[in-house]
Protein backbone atom coordinates (compact mmCIF):
# COMPACT_ATOMS: atom_id res chain seq x y z
CA UNK A 1 0.00 0.00 0.00
CA UNK A 2 2.64 2.10 0.59
CA UNK A 3 3.63 2.70 -3.49
CA UNK A 4 0.09 3.53 -3.95
CA UNK A 5 0.49 7.88 -3.07
CA UNK A 6 3.98 7.45 -5.51
CA UNK A 7 2.34 5.70 -8.33
CA UNK A 8 -0.53 7.83 -7.98
CA UNK A 9 1.78 10.89 -8.23
CA UNK A 10 3.77 9.19 -11.21
CA UNK A 11 -0.04 9.17 -13.12
CA UNK A 12 -0.41 13.02 -12.26
CA UNK A 13 2.92 14.12 -13.60
CA UNK A 14 2.82 11.55 -16.82
CA UNK A 15 -0.91 13.22 -17.53
CA UNK A 16 0.29 16.91 -16.60
CA UNK A 17 3.05 16.16 -19.71
CA UNK A 18 0.30 15.10 -21.79
CA UNK A 19 -1.66 18.06 -21.72
CA UNK A 20 0.75 20.46 -21.92
CA UNK A 21 2.01 18.91 -25.44
CA UNK A 22 -1.48 19.46 -27.07
CA UNK A 23 -0.68 22.65 -28.48
CA UNK A 24 -3.77 24.78 -29.86
CA UNK A 25 -3.48 24.33 -33.65
CA UNK A 26 -6.30 25.94 -35.03
CA UNK A 27 -5.34 30.44 -34.61
CA UNK A 28 -7.03 33.09 -35.85
CA UNK A 29 -4.25 33.24 -38.50
CA UNK A 30 -4.69 30.39 -39.98
CA UNK A 31 -8.15 30.64 -40.73
CA UNK A 32 -7.16 33.63 -42.16
CA UNK A 33 -4.44 32.55 -44.00
CA UNK A 34 -6.68 30.16 -45.74
CA UNK A 35 -8.72 33.12 -47.73
CA UNK A 36 -5.96 34.86 -48.28
CA UNK A 37 -5.37 34.51 -52.28
CA UNK A 38 -1.50 35.57 -52.00
CA UNK A 39 -0.87 33.48 -49.17
CA UNK A 40 1.97 31.15 -50.48
CA UNK A 41 5.30 29.65 -49.43
CA UNK A 42 6.63 29.02 -52.68
CA UNK A 43 5.19 32.03 -54.92
CA UNK A 44 8.06 34.63 -54.77
CA UNK A 45 6.52 37.22 -57.17
CA UNK A 46 5.84 40.52 -55.74
CA UNK A 47 1.92 41.06 -54.48
CA UNK A 48 0.35 43.84 -54.71
CA UNK A 49 -3.39 44.38 -52.55
CA UNK A 50 -5.55 47.34 -51.13
CA UNK A 51 -5.64 48.19 -47.64
CA UNK A 52 -9.29 46.77 -47.68
CA UNK A 53 -8.08 43.49 -48.72
CA UNK A 54 -5.00 43.05 -46.44
CA UNK A 55 -7.79 44.45 -43.46
CA UNK A 56 -9.92 41.23 -44.57
CA UNK A 57 -6.49 38.78 -44.51
CA UNK A 58 -5.03 39.86 -41.25
CA UNK A 59 -5.20 40.13 -37.74
CA UNK A 60 -5.55 43.97 -36.40
CA UNK A 61 -2.55 43.67 -34.65
CA UNK A 62 -0.60 42.03 -37.35
CA UNK A 63 -2.16 44.91 -40.37
CA UNK A 64 -1.29 47.34 -37.42
CA UNK A 65 2.38 45.75 -37.55
CA UNK A 66 2.46 45.14 -40.91
CA UNK A 67 0.55 47.85 -43.35
CA UNK A 68 1.19 50.56 -40.83
CA UNK A 69 4.44 50.04 -39.48
CA UNK A 70 3.60 49.49 -36.09
CA UNK A 71 5.91 47.55 -33.36
CA UNK A 72 4.49 45.18 -30.93
CA UNK A 73 5.03 44.97 -27.27
CA UNK A 74 8.36 43.39 -26.15
CA UNK A 75 8.52 40.17 -24.55
CA UNK A 76 5.32 39.09 -26.05
CA UNK A 77 6.02 37.37 -29.32
CA UNK A 78 5.74 33.50 -28.28
CA UNK A 79 8.70 33.24 -30.87
CA UNK A 80 10.96 35.21 -28.68
CA UNK A 81 12.55 32.51 -26.50
CA UNK A 82 11.47 30.08 -29.09
CA UNK A 83 14.30 27.12 -29.93
CA UNK A 84 12.36 24.98 -31.88
CA UNK A 85 13.90 24.09 -35.26
CA UNK A 86 12.12 25.21 -38.82
CA UNK A 87 11.36 28.28 -40.92
CA UNK A 88 10.20 31.77 -40.51
CA UNK A 89 7.68 33.11 -42.73
CA UNK A 90 6.27 36.45 -43.57
CA UNK A 91 2.35 35.95 -41.73
CA UNK A 92 0.83 38.29 -44.41
CA UNK A 93 2.48 36.53 -47.63
CA UNK A 94 3.49 33.46 -47.06
CA UNK A 95 7.02 34.43 -48.29
CA UNK A 96 10.33 32.69 -46.10
CA UNK A 97 12.04 34.82 -44.38
CA UNK A 98 14.69 33.24 -41.68
CA UNK A 99 15.77 29.90 -40.59
CA UNK A 100 15.97 28.92 -37.03
CA UNK A 101 19.70 28.42 -37.27
CA UNK A 102 19.69 32.39 -37.27
CA UNK A 103 17.84 32.86 -35.01
CA UNK A 104 19.76 33.88 -31.48
CA UNK A 105 18.30 35.28 -28.11
CA UNK A 106 19.34 39.05 -28.21
CA UNK A 107 17.65 39.97 -24.75
CA UNK A 108 15.95 43.03 -27.08
CA UNK A 109 12.32 41.70 -26.70
CA UNK A 110 11.78 40.40 -29.66
CA UNK A 111 12.59 37.49 -32.04
CA UNK A 112 16.06 38.47 -33.57
CA UNK A 113 18.50 36.51 -36.20
CA UNK A 114 21.62 37.49 -37.96
CA UNK A 115 20.54 36.60 -41.42
CA UNK A 116 17.58 36.23 -43.84
CA UNK A 117 17.30 33.32 -45.92
CA UNK A 118 18.39 35.03 -49.00
CA UNK A 119 18.97 38.34 -50.20
CA UNK A 120 15.70 38.78 -51.58
CA UNK A 121 13.86 37.51 -48.94
CA UNK A 122 13.93 40.75 -46.98
CA UNK A 123 14.40 44.59 -48.57
CA UNK A 124 15.80 47.27 -46.41
CA UNK A 125 15.05 51.21 -46.14
CA UNK A 126 15.96 54.35 -44.28
CA UNK A 127 13.90 55.21 -41.29
CA UNK A 128 13.77 58.75 -40.01
CA UNK A 129 10.90 58.21 -37.72
CA UNK A 130 11.01 58.87 -33.64
CA UNK A 131 14.16 61.17 -33.74
CA UNK A 132 16.01 57.94 -34.86
CA UNK A 133 18.05 57.41 -38.17
CA UNK A 134 17.37 53.39 -38.51
CA UNK A 135 17.35 50.69 -41.05
CA UNK A 136 13.79 49.28 -41.73
CA UNK A 137 12.91 45.77 -42.77
CA UNK A 138 10.62 44.71 -45.14
CA UNK A 139 8.85 41.22 -46.60
CA UNK A 140 10.85 41.15 -49.94
CA UNK A 141 7.21 39.80 -51.46
CA UNK A 142 4.24 42.11 -49.91
CA UNK A 143 6.26 44.86 -49.04
CA UNK A 144 4.97 44.61 -45.31
CA UNK A 145 6.76 45.96 -42.17
CA UNK A 146 9.15 43.32 -40.24
CA UNK A 147 11.26 45.19 -37.96
CA UNK A 148 14.58 46.92 -37.84
CA UNK A 149 18.17 45.74 -38.72
CA UNK A 150 21.72 47.12 -36.36
CA UNK A 151 24.74 46.16 -36.23
CA UNK A 152 24.94 45.05 -33.02
CA UNK A 153 24.71 41.76 -33.95
CA UNK A 154 26.66 38.37 -33.44
CA UNK A 155 29.15 36.35 -35.79
CA UNK A 156 28.93 35.82 -39.19
CA UNK A 157 27.32 38.69 -40.25
CA UNK A 158 27.50 41.38 -36.83
CA UNK A 159 23.55 41.99 -37.82
CA UNK A 160 20.77 41.93 -35.50
CA UNK A 161 17.41 41.73 -37.19
CA UNK A 162 14.81 42.95 -34.51
CA UNK A 163 11.68 41.28 -36.01
CA UNK A 164 7.98 41.72 -34.52
CA UNK A 165 6.60 38.44 -33.98
CA UNK A 166 3.45 39.07 -34.58
CA UNK A 167 3.86 39.12 -38.25
CA UNK A 168 6.07 35.56 -38.27
CA UNK A 169 4.44 32.48 -39.36
CA UNK A 170 6.28 29.65 -38.23
CA UNK A 171 6.24 25.90 -39.36
CA UNK A 172 8.59 23.12 -37.42
CA UNK A 173 11.30 21.54 -39.35
CA UNK A 174 9.66 18.13 -38.32
CA UNK A 175 5.53 19.39 -39.53
CA UNK A 176 7.35 20.50 -43.06
CA UNK A 177 8.56 16.57 -43.16
CA UNK A 178 5.13 15.20 -42.35
CA UNK A 179 3.33 17.82 -45.05
CA UNK A 180 6.03 16.20 -47.47
CA UNK A 181 4.92 12.58 -46.67
CA UNK A 182 1.59 13.28 -46.96
CA UNK A 183 1.46 14.68 -50.40
CA UNK A 184 3.82 11.68 -51.37
ZN1 LIG B 1 5.23 39.24 -46.99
Amino acid sequence: MKSLPILFLMILILNSCSYSQNKPNTTMNDSLKKTNPIYSNVDSAPVKMSEEEWKKHLTPEQYRVSRQKGTERPWTSIYEKSTDIGTFYCAACGNPLFKSDAKFESGCGWPSFYEPISTTSIKKNVDNSHGMIRTEVVCGRCDGHLGHVFDDGPPPTGLRFCINGVVLDFEKAKAAEKNYENKK
